[in-house]
């Protein structure tokens, strides 16, 4: 293997050596702590028997690390400037396969397939932070072919996805992730792991995927309410609902909206936020009759 990358001379050299310049359009920030790249692989718990799947490897700091610990990667990268630079760096990584594409357009079923024998994989990135969300709800989307998803992001995303009921950070994204898996601060990682340097600080989050959701409902249903409610979070459910929501037609009435709080013994003028997840999931089975 050519040297590793978490010496950050080495990534430097290598930066140099190729004209590499953060970009970014893409969220690139290089770790270059070598404690915290085993650190993300440790809390990821890979053994020789997974099949990874890397989201953005850059230039394959962390690769390297899941290509020691792991049976195979994937690892799918938007920037082909980057070719020639992984090419290098992993160039003794025979069990890695790179594919130069949108991790936003790829189908991890497809991937399982391939690579893991239909087994689903553990997903693992240091996440370009500009599409957290989005890579986060297509992941789900996605999720039986994932066993987890340990991922970076900013704190304050972190924040916002462990958040419950009870924390001003609650929202959609805290009960979409917590639906879907069983989120988990693994570390915290300070601006001075990367090159560039972010101006936030950095957490890292295992997400284990659940067998089956925590509540019973209608997910779309559910999920549509969510949106609703937190679309316009300073107002009352109630008020969000009644002129916020619709699914396949269906809006709702504030008589429906505030017999159901009444049958949920939920004041009449709580706000969307004050909900847990199965507060939301009673409310969707009540009004979806
Ligand atoms: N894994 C490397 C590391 O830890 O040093 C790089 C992490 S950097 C924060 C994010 C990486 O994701 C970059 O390599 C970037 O080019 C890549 N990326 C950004 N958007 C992407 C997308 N839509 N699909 C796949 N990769 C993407």
């Amino acid at each position: 293997m050519s040297a590793l990358l978490t010496a950050p001379f080495e990534t430097k050299r290598i930066l140099d050596k190729y004209g590499i310049h953060a970009k970014k359009k893409f969220g690139q920030n290089f770790l270059i702590d070598g404690r915290i790249v085993r650190g993300i692989v440790e809390a990821a718990g890979i053994t020789k028997d997974d099949g990874v799947l890397e989201i953005g490897p850059g230039i394959g700091t962390m690769t390297q690390e899941l290509s020691l610990a792991a049976r195979h990667v994937t690892a799918v990268e938007i920037d082909t400037s980057l070719e020639p630079v992984l090419a290098e760096t992993l160039d003794a990584c025979e069990n890695v396969m790179i594919l130069w594409q949108d991790i936003l357009k790829t189908d991890v079923q497809q991937i399982a397939k391939e690579y893991n024998g239909g087994r689903p994989l553990k997903c693992v990135a240091n996440l370009p932070y500009y599409i957290t969300t989005p890579i986060l709800l297509e992941l789900f989307q996605q999720k039986e072919s994932l066993q987890s998803i340990t991922i970076m992001v900013q704190k304050e995303v972190a924040d916002r996805i462990i958040a419950t009921e009870k924390d001003k950070e609650y929202g959609a994204l805290s009960l979409a992730v917590q639906y879907y898996s069983q989120p988990e601060v693994c570390l915290n990682v300070p601006p001075h792991s990367f090159i560039p340097r972010p101006n936030v600080n950095s957490t890292v989050l295992n997400l284990k995927i659940r067998d089956r959701p925590p509540v019973e409902t209608d997910e779309r249903y559910m999920f549509a309410l969510i949106r609703a409610a937190f679309n316009q979070r300073r107002k009352t459910l109630a008020n969000a609902l009644t002129h916020g929501f619709s699914y396949g037609g269906q809006n709702l009435t504030r008589d429906l909206v505030t017999a159901a709080l009444e049958e949920l013994s939920l004041p009449a003028d709580i706000r969307g936020e004050k909900l847990s997840l199965s507060q939301f999931a009673a409310l969707s089975n009540i009004l979806r009759k």
